[in-house]
């Protein structure tokens, strides 16, 4: 099918959620994807922050396929040993000792809400303006943002917003039934925020002095994205819950909840189910994604390449009036523009590269952790095109 087919069919079939760019892609290797008509373009979104060992990679397309010939699924009614493999493997790489699995990043933070509320015998959950955490009533209701709640109420009962990367409006809105403290260490969807200095910090210790649990949403900044394996690491603050998605699995559909030995133990059998949680194809496509970082280097390569991505984007920034501001860690870099950017990323897309614009004027840069030196010159060099069009 062509490209004109396939949009067609969509429209005749699918349910029309998505704001889709005009492009059916077929295949990837690496940090590029080719569409139906064989084109390719170098691919800065990667599924939002999913590929991060990049595209068809043998590692992970073997370990799905070997797994697949062996057992696809079994319930968790009974052990597997890809299942507790890949929980010891999260726990030596994160600042936790226990893990749940489950199929979403919504699902992953609907875990830690229940577990949090479970331990602290508490209702309340203090969430951030301009935050995402998934699409679901209670992580809509969770999300920071107007536009994903509208026309979906009544929403789930026990959530406060305060502005991100404010502490004190933090403290003054914790009561004597918070349970904890729900903030993505860098907002994605948000517009590739980053906290201010010492914020996560502050938070830590303000959630310690008042029984509160601090939870971080790294769904989109897990799996080296930010440098580290995870942005706690990068940040260096150690939250009591972590959720994760995205990247876990090097594109293959998973969500995990980390926590403390403590907190974690508070589920118990029955508490907290999902059928499809950690199955064996999922683990063992995690299990491989999760090794190949650590064996092709790839959080060094994030923190390298990352800044020298964002040294060609200040570059731009200082050339182009219409950048307002470049900012980011590792590969999850944004480049704010001074007006809404959804044209600029078609301008991209027909130079071959493949960006996408969050929170209606932010440029987000999440490529392959695998992208190399020469695919982000070819990126910038593109960038630099479009942004002398536009500012003619
Ligand atoms: C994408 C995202 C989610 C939602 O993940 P899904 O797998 O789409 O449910 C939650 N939180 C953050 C920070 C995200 O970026």
């Amino acid at each position: 099918m062509n490209t004109e087919e396939i949009i067609a069919l969509d429209k005749e079939y699918v349910m029309q959620t998505y704001g889709r760019q005009p492009l059916a892609l077929k295949e990837g290797k690496g940090a590029v994807v080719w569409d139906v008509e064989g084109r390719p373009y170098i691919d800065c979104v990667a599924g939002i922050a999913v590929n991060n060992v990049g595209h068809a990679h043998p590692n992970v397309a073997e370990a799905i396929s070997k797994q697949a010939h062996k057992l696809i699924h079994t319930s968790n009614i009974y052990y597997t040993e890809e299942q507790v493999r890949l929980a010891e493997l999260l726990v030596k790489v994160s600042p936790h000792q226990k893990a749940f699995f489950c199929n979403s990043g919504a699902e992953a933070n609907e875990g830690a809400i229940k577990l949090a509320r479970k331990y602290t015998g508490k209702g309340e959950i203090i969430a951030m303006e301009n935050s995402f955490h998934g699409r679901t009533i209670t992580t809509i209701t969770a999300t920071g943002q107007h536009k994903y709640k509208k026309n979906f109420g009544p929403l789930t009962p026990g959530f406060k917003h305060v502005p991100y990367g404010d502490v004190e409006a933090v403290r003054e809105a914790i009561t004597h039934k918070t349970a904890a403290v729900l903030v993505e260490p860098i907002q994605g969807e948000g517009g590739i925020i980053i906290p201010p200095e010492g914020y996560l910090e502050e938070l830590k210790k303000v959630c310690h002095e008042n029984d509160v649990l601090l939870i971080f949403d790294e769904v989109q900044t897990g799996f080296g994205r930010t440098g580290e394996m995870f942005a706690s690491q990068t940040f260096k603050v150690a939250p009591d819950i972590t959720t994760l998605a995205k990247a876990i699995a090097g594109g293959f559909p998973m969500g995990a909840v980390l926590a403390s030995e403590e907190v974690g133990n508070a589920f118990e059998p029955g508490d907290h189910a999902a059928t499809f949680g950690g199955g064996p194809l999922a683990c063992a496509a995690a299990l491989a994604s999760i090794q190949t970082i650590q064996d092709e280097g790839l959080l060094a390569q994030s923190r390298s390449r990352g800044e020298c991505f964002k040294t060609q984007l200040k570059d731009l920034f200082q050339e182009y009036g219409m950048v307002e501001d470049v900012r980011g860690r590792g590969m999850m870099l944004g480049m704010e523009m001074g007006m809404p950017c959804a044209s600029m990323v078609d301008e991209m897309r027909q130079q071959g590269v493949l960006v996408n614009c969050t929170a209606g004027n932010v440029l987000r840069f999440v490529p392959p952790l695998v992208i190399t030196t020469e695919q982000i010159n070819e990126v910038t060099d593109s960038l630099d095109e479009v942004l002398r069009r536009n500012s003619d």
